[in-house]
């Protein structure tokens, strides 16, 4: 159940009217069941639902660790496509693991969205990060043009996807680029990074890691790439050098021209697969 941090008070959740609704009527869950709560900011709980003479709440019995998000913090940059391909976008790219996704209007793109429409995303991520079981929901941006998005983009590592064209493959470039390593442990060989033990069992926990490996990580570490993805007409050969000049680096995404809603899917999958634990 997803849950707004304002509802939580001495590891007691204040369930909504809505929320009572769904956890009894449509889940039936009753008095002493249990249930997942998760904020959207890398929170995870076990709670247990209690009647009182007002309604049901919830108490917290456990926090739970997890960790379901990419080893990298990507941002989607997507052109606007016709109609609502966007929610598919969004939605799939939640799915994937995207931390951000900034809609730009570009040469090609005609319409600017409303305010609803962004709304419509933001709760379209949020079903999907809680669907996903991710921690993280995805910062949905106001949309903006993509001169200025390209100016503003704070992300190391800058790709604009471009069909057609012999530029380097996308893959080739994210295998390229350093994982970040857990750091090293005092006295351990520099040559070989240690890997975080499994915690399975109490025994094999290993405290030296217990500062390594905080319970709720930000997404993706220090590595941020951001990967622009174009209109169904495609970026403008100007909005490209354009790109490049902010340090973008054109890719291709193989031989065959996708559409502009499959080829963030396409992206997102090579970057889960390139960085994946
Ligand atoms: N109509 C354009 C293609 C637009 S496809 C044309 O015929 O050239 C929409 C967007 O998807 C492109 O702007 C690009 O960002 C991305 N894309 C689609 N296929 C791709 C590929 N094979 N390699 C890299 N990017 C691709």
């Amino acid at each position: 159940l997803a849950v707004n941090p304002a509802q939580i008070c001495d590891r007691t959740i204040n369930l909504t009217p809505e929320q009572q609704h769904y956890l009894h009527r449509v889940l039936r869950l009753n008095q002493g069941d249990k249930f997942i709560a998760m904020d959207g900011r890398g929170h995870w709980w076990l709670a247990v639902l209690e009647a009182q003479e007002t309604g049901l709440i919830a108490s917290i019995t456990e926090e739970i660790a997890v960790n379901r998000e990419l080893g990298v913090e990507v941002t989607l940059m997507a052109a606007l496509p016709k109609g609502n391909g966007f929610d598919e976008v969004v939605r799939q790219a939640t799915e994937l693991g995207v931390a951000s996704i900034v809609p730009v209007t570009s040469d090609r793109t005609l319409l600017k969205p409303s305010a609803q429409k962004v709304d419509r995303w933001k709760r379209i991520t949020a079903e999907a990060a809680e669907q996903s079981e991710r921690q993280f929901v995805p910062t949905i941006l106001e949309p903006i043009s993509f001169d200025l998005a390209v100016k503003d983009c704070g992300q190391k590592y800058r790709y604009i996807c471009v069909a057609r064209g012999d530029n380097r493959h996308l893959w080739d470039c994210l295998i390229s680029l350093e994982p970040p390593q857990p750091p090293l442990v005092r006295g351990e060989q520099e040559l070989e990074p240690p890997q975080p033990p499994l915690v399975r069992g109490e025994q094999e926990f290993d405290p030296a890691f217990v500062g390594a490996v905080p319970p709720c990580p930000p997404p993706g570490g220090e590595l941020s790439i951001v990967i622009a993805i174009g209109p169904e007409g495609g970026w403008t050969d100007g909005e490209v050098k354009r790109a490049i000049e902010f340090g973008f680096e054109p890719v291709s995404l193989g031989s065959r021209i996708l559409r502009a809603v499959t080829a963030p899917i396409v992206a997102l999958s090579l970057v889960g697969a390139a960085f994946e634990k």
